[in-house]
């Protein structure tokens, strides 16, 4: 008779195409599932889960995860395999680890983005994109995917500067990129806030994104948030260089901000007009009304060229510091913020003990205390903490995330990052959230819907042909949870608690989550296309 590893028996799948749920049971056999329907004959078993009353999913898919070094230290990640992720997406934002030319310049960018990925002690002893891939395969508790960054094209050819990239520049640039993409890479990523791949021009981009086309891959992007009207000009861009190149566009983090000048609508038919022009974009939303990015986004990018020593004596200069001043002047103030502006700008990630009294507090309250004006708040802080501090700020806001969740091309990501006392609730609530508010809740989707945009319209964007669905075959990444009590627990004031629900979570066919709890296995691969 024929057997199976695992069978989950009784409960209900929701099979991640976005077809109605159906009862039936699954068994998994080494890392591969298939479907039993009811009145097919039951394998022997070497283990049962009951799952009478609950709901099967495909794992979840998160395509924007600031995990690049943290996983790697805390390998087990229990604030997202705990809340159902089974893969996620790193090398976000034009920030990958790799490759890069030396590792002076791992280190440097590092530092660099401390505030946003953390410094986690972790040996930085990785050459290639080959290597560091390889600290994660079967080491960490969840699937890892990269996007190869834009920033670390421009470190490993034209350096930190604010560059323009030439012919020859960009042809070595494509040249990396392919050699990424055919080492295990899955696109390319620009984060358009950071530099230096906040360098880069719109040609620029649109070449680069070309090349990791032609592989198959697609372009993931945080957008140029200052261009233009700073509303829908940074969006536009994003959808030119999809249109310039005949690449796929995935705009990561898309929301409406309380402070734009328009409306989510006008944002979602900038979509809804490139996809009936026949160009592929898709997009991404957090379901938390908190952003958070490292302090450093607040400084100006020509204070950021020449990478983390040049950065450092501009904050140290008075004449730099006033040239900020100037600027900040112009700009009105702190950026992504609510109008509430420096008070809107929660500090996170402080060590040293003469700044502790500030970690949850405000950069305002920073001021007042001591009396100086943001950007000497600002600068002091970065040099005195290493550029490590971190900053979270009004994201989303509740009534407006509905029609980017509700949007065919939507679906939902964390954009979790793991530093600071009290980092967003987002990094540990954000799919349980979904399913317990906005689906049991406020009915604003069905279940089926919702657990589509979290896992077989990302395993799609992300060209893997063998997750995110439950179907015969396909791998075993496979979240139970109970539809009746499934919700997330993490809010601002206390965003570190793990949600309630999430029964179990297998990754490629291993057990990471019994009942609520973490086993302490690390399954998890590097997912290829
Ligand atoms: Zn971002």
């Amino acid at each position: 008779m024929e057997s199976c590893d695992l069978l989950i028996e009784g409960g209900t799948v929701v099979d991640g195409s976005g077809a109605p749920s159906f009862a039936a049971g699954v068994a998994i056999s080494g890392d591969r599932l298939r479907i039993l329907r009811p009145g097919a004959e039951r394998p022997a078993a070497g283990r049962t889960i009951d799952a009478a009353g609950k709901v099967v999913a495909p794992g979840f898919i998160d395509l924007h995860s600031h995990s690049g070094l943290v996983i790697l230290a805390e390998p087990r990640h229990e604030p997202k395999v705990r809340q159902g992720v089974t893969t996620e997406i790193i090398g976000v934002d034009g920030l990958s680890y790799a490759p890069l030319p030396s590792r002076a310049d791992l280190a440097a960018l590092i530092e660099m983005n401390a505030g946003l990925d953390g410094a986690p002690d972790v040996a930085a002893d990785w050459d290639t994109v080959a290597e560091y891939l390889d600290r994660f395969d079967s080491k960490v508790a969840v699937n890892v995917g990269l996007m190869v960054g834009n920033s670390a094209l421009r470190i490993s050819r034209l350096g930190w500067e604010d560059v323009p990239a030439d012919a020859a520049a960009l042809a070595d640039m494509r040249v990396m990129l392919d050699a990424a993409m055919a080492a295990g890479a899955l696109g390319l990523s620009s984060g358009l806030d950071y530099p230096p791949g906040a360098f880069a021009t719109t040609a620029e981009l649109a070449a680069l994104t070309q090349a990791a086309a032609r592989r198959g891959g697609f372009y993931h992007t945080h957008v140029r948030y200052p261009l233009g009207d700073r509303f829908l000009d940074p969006f536009r861009e994003a959808i030119d260089i999809g249109r310039r190149s005949g690449g796929a566009v995935h705009l990561t983090h898309f929301y409406h901000r309380a402070t734009y000048p328009g409306t989510p609508e006008q944002q979602l038919t900038l979509v809804d007009d490139a996809r009936a022009e026949g160009l592929d974009v898709t997009f991404d939303s957090y379901p938390y009304e908190w952003a958070s990015t490292r302090l450093l986004i607040q400084m100006p990018t020509w204070m950021q060229a020449g990478g983390p020593r040049p950065l450092k004596e501009r904050l140290a200069d008075r004449s730099a510091r006033e040239r900020v001043r100037a600027e900040l002047r112009e700009r009105g103030g702190a950026a992504y913020t609510s109008a509430a502006g420096w008070s809107d700008v929660r500090l996170g990630a402080l060590r040293r003990p003469e700044n502790m009294r500030w970690e949850g507090r405000s950069l305002a309250d920073v001021m007042a205390e001591r009396g100086v004006d943001a950007v000497d708040a600002i600068c002091d802080l970065l040099l005195s903490e290493d550029l490590r501090p971190n900053q979270v700020t009004s994201g989303p806001i509740k009534s407006t995330m509905a029609p980017f969740l509700r949007h065919p091309a939507g679906m939902v990501a964390t954009d979790s990052t793991f530093v600071g006392a009290k980092p967003s609730p987002r990094t540990y609530g954000s799919y349980p959230r979904v399913l317990g508010e906005f689906v049991r809740q406020d009915h604003w989707l069905g279940l089926e819907e919702a657990v589509r945009r979290m896992t077989l319209a990302p395993a799609t964007r992300l060209g893997l042909s063998d997750r995110g669905r439950l179907a015969d075959g396909y791998l075993a990444d496979v979240v139970v949870f109970d539809p009746a009590t499934v919700r997330s627990n993490a809010t601002y004031e206390e965003p570190r608690r793990f949600p309630t629900g999430i029964e179990q979570v297998i990754v490629n066919g291993t057990l990471v989550v019994q009942k609520g709890a973490h086993t302490g296995a690390l399954p998890g691969r590097v997912v290829r296309r």
